[in-house]
Order: structure tokens, then sequence, then C-alpha cells
């Protein structure tokens, strides 16, 4: 199960469902502890390319948006494994956000 919202279909025809076995193939391929390292660096490629952007880098945008989908898609692989039906993911988003709004009603 993706615990992150996908339109039904992409630009390139694929369903959910097309995504998500290409995801549980590549975590089944290489394992857990290789895609948690390739999560691991994903962030810090996204964190590096956020920085770029809020230095007011216009072209660093596609780099974001680049960056943001490898997270997205390791996600995936790693929460197939750690959290099969994602319902402990959706929990923490579900805190999280009640959390967030919370510091957006104090402020
Ligand atoms: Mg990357």
């Amino acid at each position: 199960m993706m615990f992150v919202e996908l339109s039904d279909v992409d630009s390139l025809g694929r369903s959910v469902d097309e995504r998500e076995r290409i995801c549980r193939e590549a975590i089944t391929k290489w394992g857990l502890n290789e895609q948690l390292a390739q999560l691991s660096e994903e962030c810090c490629e996204l964190g590096a390319a956020a920085n770029q952007l809020r230095r007011d880098r216009k072209w660093a945008r596609e780099g974001v948006i680049e960056e943001i989908a490898d997270v997205v898609i390791m996600c995936a692989q790693v929460g197939m494994v750690i959290d099969p039906t994602g319902k402990d993911v959706e929990q923490a988003i579900k805190q999280k956000l009640a959390r967030l709004e919370g510091k957006l009603r104090a402020t």
C-alpha cells in the first residue's frame, strides 16, 4: 500500500497499481538495508536541492521536484516493509499535522 496519495494514472499511463508493483519489485530485489541506504542518500540530495532553491536559484526548482520524486519512491519501498498496511505512517502523519495545526493556531 502506498501511503502517498498519487493520481490514478501518471503521464506515462502507469496506474497506481503499476507504480506499487515496480516499488515492490525494487525492495524485493535489493532488500531493506540497501533501500534504507538509498532513502538516506535521496533525503540528503533533497536537502541539498532545497538549499539551492532557498538561495533563490530559480533553475533549482526542477532539481527539488526530482528529489521529491526520488524520496517519495524510496519512502514507498521502505514503507512496504516496515509498515505494510501504511496505517502506522498514516497515524504519524495525522499526529504531526495536528501538531502543525496547533503551532499555526498558537502563532
Ligand atoms: Mg536523487
